[in-house]
């Protein structure tokens, strides 16, 4: 698979994938079902949860595959 970095925005946190370093665990699925779908488009949905909420399941990835960065107003 090709290596890809993506970004995911609320307009206040970015979530960043890396699938390259996604062992595919389904913490974040299990996590916040409504924001992780992987069998969707995007397959994070920025907008089912909370910044905090998606911040806390990013911090719970086992991987790295998804880190996070607040964005500047
Ligand atoms: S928790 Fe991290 S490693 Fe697990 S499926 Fe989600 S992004 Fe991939």
């Amino acid at each position: 698979m090709k290596d890809v970095t993506k970004e995911y925005t609320n307009g206040e946190v970015t979530i960043v994938w890396q699938n390259k370093l996604c062992t595919h665990s389904a913490n974040c699925v299990r996590g916040l079902p409504g924001v992780f779908k992987p069998k969707e488009q995007p397959w994070i949905q920025t907008e089912n949860a909370t910044t905090e909420q998606l911040v806390e399941q990013v911090k719970k990835c086992p991987s790295g595959a998804l880190t996070y960065f607040m964005n500047i107003k």
